[in-house]
C-alpha cells in the first residue's frame, strides 16, 4: 500500500515527538508499505516566525512572509528524516521545489495546481521514506507561496491524490473529528465517520481540525481521509463521500473567532451599490461572509457584513479609499465578534432547527447580531466573549453530548 501520513505541528513539537512520529512511520514501512510523510512546522514555529517579521516591520511584503514561513516546514522535515535514518531506515526530505509542488501565485493563500510525482516515486523506488514539507508550494515566479494557515492538510491530500495513495492519514492532537471542539465542549463526541460535505462546512466555519481546502480536494479526487491522534492507536474519524453509520440531524457545532464585522452607513438606496462595494472587495480576494442590509430610509441604507479578522485592515483601507466613489458616509467596524454554526445534512428535511438553536442561545443569555442559513448550516454572529457558553448550550440542546 502507498500511505500518506500527515503530522501537525504539535505532533512534531520536540525531540520525543519527532522520534514518536519516526517510529510510527517505520512501523508501517516494515509492513511493506510505501510511506510519504507530510509535515507541519514544529509546535508554534509559524506563529513565532510571524512575530519575528513583526519585529522588523508592521507591513512585510507577502512574498517575503512566505519566504520566511516556508523555513518552518523545512526544519521539521529534515529533522524527521534524520530521526528515521538514525533508526536504520532510509529516508529523504524534500521541499516544494524538490517535489515540484506547483501552486497559484497568491502569497499567503495559494491554491494547489499540480504535484509532480516523479521525484517522490523515484525516492520510493529506492525504498526510502519520503518526508515532504507541508504548507508550501512553488508559484509561476519560482517563489515559495504558502497555502494559508493550516494548509499542510491540503498538501497531504494533494500528494495523496496525485500519487493515487491507498490511504491518507491526518495525525493531530485529538482523537478525531468531534461534534464540537473537544477543548471547548468537554463532553463532545467523537464521530466514527463524517461526509465530505459536512466536514467541509465544519472546516469552513472554524473547526480547524482539517483545513477546508483539504476537504474540498479530498472530495474532488475521492481521497478517503482518516483523522486520528499521533499519541495513541485509537481508530479516529473517517471522512468520505457518504457517512451512514450515524444518521444525525446535526453533525457538529463550530465556532470562528477570526471574524470582524464592518458596517457601511448611509449608502444610496439604489441599484448597483451593493455590487460596487462587494466587487471592490472581491477583486482584492477578500471573502465576505454574512451580509445584512437594512431597510432603506430617506434614500439611504446601511450594509453590514463579516470578513476574516486577518483581512480587516486591508478591507478598511479599500473602503476608505473608495468612500466617495461608493457613496459611503461612515464606516464602522467591530473586532470582538465570533460566528457559531450548526452543521448537518439532516437539516434539509427537518424544520425547527433554527428555532432550537436560537432557544439554546436565549437560554445561555447570548445575543445574536446576524444570522445566515443554508441547506446544511445555520450561522449566527455573537459577541466573542459568549462563544464558549454558546457552544456548550447549543451542543447540549441538540443532544450531541457523549
Ligand atoms: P494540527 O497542528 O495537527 O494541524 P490543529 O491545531 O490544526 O492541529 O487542529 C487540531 C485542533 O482542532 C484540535 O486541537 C481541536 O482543538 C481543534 N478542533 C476544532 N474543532 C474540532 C472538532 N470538531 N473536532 C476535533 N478537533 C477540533
Ligand atoms: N505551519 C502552518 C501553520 O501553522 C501549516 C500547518 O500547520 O498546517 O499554519
Ligand atoms: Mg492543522
Amino acid at each position: 500500500m502507498l500511505i500518506v501520513k500527515k503530522f501537525g505541528g504539535s505532533s512534531v513539537a520536540d525531540k520525543e515527538c519527532i522520534f514518536r512520529v519516526a517510529e510510527r512511520c517505520i512501523e508501517d514501512y516494515r509492513k511493506g508499505n510505501d510511506i510519504i510523510v507530510v509535515l507541519s512546522a514544529m509546535g508554534d514555529t509559524t506563529d513565532e516566525l510571524i512575530q519575528k517579521a513583526k519585529m522588523i516591520t508592521s507591513d512585510p511584503s507577502k512574498r517575503e512572509m512566505d519566504m520566511l514561513l516556508a523555513t518552518g516546514e523545512q526544519v521539521s522535515a529534515s529533522l524527521l528524516s534524520m530521526a528515521i535514518n538514525s533508526l536504520g531506515v532510509p529516508a529523504v526530505s524534500l521541499n516544494a521545489f524538490q517535489v515540484a509542488f506547483h501552486c497559484t501565485s497568491t502569497y499567503g493563500g495559494a491554491r494547489v495546481k499540480r504535484v509532480d510525482s516523479q521525484r517522490i516515486r523515484h525516492e520510493l523506488d529506492y525504498k526510502k521514506i519520503v518526508v515532504v514539507t507541508g504548507f508550501q508550494g512553488v508559484n509561476k515566479y519560482d517563489d515559495f507561496a504558502t497555502l494559508g494557515r493550516g494548509g499542510s492538510d491540503t498538501s497531504a491530500v494533494a500528494i495523496a491524490a496525485s500519487l493515487h495513495a491507498d490511504l491518507c492519514e491526518i495525525y493531530t492532537d485529538v482523537d478525531g473529528v468531534y461534534t464540537a471542539d473537544p477543548r471547548v465542549v468537554s463532553n463532545a463526541r467523537k464521530l466514527k465517520e463524517i461526509s465530505y460535505e459536512e466536514m467541509l462546512e465544519l472546516a469552513s466555519l472554524g473547526a480547524k481540525v482539517l483545513h477546508n481546502r483539504s476537504v474540498e480536494m479530498a472530495k474532488k479526487y475521492g481521497v478517503q481521509l482518516v483523522v486520528r491522534s499521533s499519541l495513541n492507536n485509537n481508530p479516529g474519524t473517517i471522512v468520505k463521500e457518504v457517512a451512514k453509520v450515524e444518521k444525525m440531524l446535526i453533525s457538529g457545532v463550530a465556532s470562528d473567532k477570526n471574524t470582524s464585522r464592518i458596517s457601511v452607513i448611509g449608502v444610496d438606496d439604489k441599484p448597483g451599490v451593493a455590487f460596487r462595494i462587494f466587487n471592490t472587495l472581491a477583486k482584492n480576494n477578500i471573502n465576505v461572509d454574512l451580509i445584512l442590509q437594512s431597510v432603506g430610509r430617506g434614500g439611504t441604507k446601511d450594509i453590514s457584513f463579516t470578513i476574516a479578522q486577518d483581512d480587516l485592515n486591508e478591507t478598511l483601507s479599500l473602503l476608505e479609499r473608495s468612500k466617495e466613489l461608493l457613496g459611503i458616509s461612515d464606516i464602522l467596524h467591530k473586532d470582538n465578534v465570533a460566528k457559531i454554526s450548526v452543521v448537518g445534512a439532516g437539516m434539509l428535511s427537518n424544520p425547527g432547527i433554527a428555532a432550537k438553536m436560537f432557544e439554546a442561545l436565549f437560554n445561555a443569555g447570548v445575543n445574536i447580531s446576524m444570522i445566515s442559513t443554508s441547506e446544511v448550516r445555520i450561522t449566527v454572529l455573537i459577541d466573542e466573549n459568549d462563544v464558549e457558553r454558546a457552544m456548550i448550550s447549543v451542543h447540549d440542546a441538540f443532544g450531541l453530548a457523549d
